[in-house]
């Protein structure tokens, strides 16, 4: 096997293993937040958080 694509694949599920983690401390603050909302009324992000809402009407 190339040793190099081995460690390119490593690298890979490595930095996936992180993001889900990033992902899931992101949600976990975003669960907890008393969210303050600005924007308009097409597209909404709280200042505490950075959650976003997209209004559909
Ligand atoms: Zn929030």
């Amino acid at each position: 096997m190339n040793r190099a694509a081995a460690e390119i694949q490593e690298e890979i599920a490595r930095t996936k293993k992180h993001l889900d983690l990033l992902e899931v401390a992101l949600h976990r603050l975003q669960n907890e937040c008393n969210h303050t909302f600005e924007g308009n009324e097409y597209y909404q992000i709280c200042v505490k958080c950075r959650l976003t809402k997209v209004l559909y009407y």
